[in-house]
């Protein structure tokens, strides 16, 4: 049996994979079992934040693993109690969660909402109102935080305490709000799985203007928008906002799993010992990886991301079969005159690797890509789109 054929025989069939067995990549440049060698547009969904087998992040991953692979959270550890004192100096959270996952790092975020609500307010404030169109995982409860009924159908029925809101219709939001007994407000930033979709400022601005007066929670989801991706370390600073909590995970361990979820002032408090926990949660693995990854997200480098980002929308914009692109800083959707699906396709047979989200072509590079891959990539896809 070929690889293909061993993991359609075993492998559930949530995936509908590329006809492509990846082997070995550096920087941003990948290579499949048959030696044909990609520019890699993609980094695993946003995950490989400085590209495949990156010299300064195997080195703190190998580093750890040498040292101590696991210890269960019944011990004190020192890689994640580094990171979170990093990731807190850095955004003016005050504590964090530590889990494996995007998923698991917004159940915490909702856990946390409605344990604040219900003691603050009283157990009926426990409506958390997320936005249509948006992602926030694959879990019963992040499903129902989902507001895409294609993700529900077949999974009823869900958790409750879900309502949606059209994204930046203020009105909706407003009466969302003066009619429900709500906890909190969850929202993409940029809507990644949505189709690339930034708020507009007069949204989020809204939805900090009512959290403050009804004593509603703010939640970022930064799982896919975080960790430099959108040109500051978190999306939330494009718009000049602090949330009450935001969950990350994707890019933050560079390639290894990791979720976290960050609890500023007014939430910090409300886990105490046994309202939450997770095996992996914090392996120091992980947390050793994610470390070296958000020390080197400075502002050189979110610097280099804008620039990047302004040369692939200078590039495209005006390239024939192109009609839009959305986005912010190395999340960009284009939305193509051509099928998707197509223009995905013969990227990939011509050397670049791009992902779909909704109707767009979806460019989520490493935030280092050498200028050089980038200016390749950007003139196969001008082409492909032509
Ligand atoms: C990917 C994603 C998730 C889910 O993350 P997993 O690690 O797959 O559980 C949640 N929210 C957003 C915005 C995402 O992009």
């Amino acid at each position: 049996m070929n690889i293909k054929e061993k993991d359609n025989l075993y492998i559930a069939g949530t995936y509908s994979r590329f006809p492509v067995d990846l082997t070995t990549g550096k920087g941003s440049v990948v290579k499949d079992s048959d030696g044909n060698e990609y520019i890699d547009m993609a980094t695993g969904i946003a995950v490989n934040t400085f590209g495949y087998a990156d010299d300064e992040w195997i080195k703190a991953v190998t580093a750890q693993l040498s040292c101590l692979q696991h210890t269960s959270n019944l011990y004190y550890s020192e890689p994640c109690a580094d990171l979170a004192e990093v990731l807190c100096g850095r955004t003016g959270m005050k504590k964090v969660f530590f889990s494996n996952s995007g998923a698991e790092a917004n159940e915490c975020a909702i856990k946390v909402a409605r344990k604040y609500a219900a003691e603050k307010k009283g157990p009926e404030y426990n409506t958390i109102i997320t936005l249509k169109n948006s992602f926030h995982g694959r879990t019963i409860t992040t499903l129902a935080a989902t507001g895409q009924e294609v993700f529900h159908k077949d999974f009823l029925p869900l958790t409750e305490g879900f309502v949606y809101c059209e994204a930046n219709n203020c009105e909706e939001l407003e009466q969302l709000v003066k009619s429900g007994k709500i906890a909190a407000v969850m929202f993409e930033t940029v809507q990644g799985e949505g189709g690339v979709l930034p708020l507009e400022q007069k949204f989020v601005d809204k939805i900090f203007e009512l959290a403050e007066k009804y004593d509603i929670l703010t939640v970022a989801d930064e799982v896919q928008t975080g960790n430099g991706r959108t040109g500051k370390l978190y999306s939330y600073m494009n718009y000049n906002v602090l949330p009450d909590i935001f969950s990350t995970a994707k890019g933050l361990g560079g390639g290894l799993p990791i979720g976290a979820t960050l609890l500023g002032e007014k939430v910090k408090d409300v886990l105490t010992a046994g309202s939450h926990g997770s095996t992996f949660g914090g392996n120091p693995v992980a947390c050793a990886g994610a470390l070296s990854i958000i020390n080197r997200i400075d502002d050189g480098m979110l610097d280099g991301v804008r620039k990047k980002s302004e040369y692939i929308i200078n590039m495209l914009k005006k390239a024939p079969g192109i009609k839009s692109i959305s986005g912010k800083g190395l999340m960009l959707g284009i939305e193509t005159a051509r099928d998707t699906g197509e223009v995905i396709e013969e990227c990939r047979k011509r050397g670049v690797l791009v992902i779909r989200a909704k109707n767009r072509v979806r460019l989520l590079p490493a935030l280092n890509i050498p200028d050089e891959l980038l200016e390749r990539a950007v003139k196969v896809i001008a082409d492909v789109c032509s």
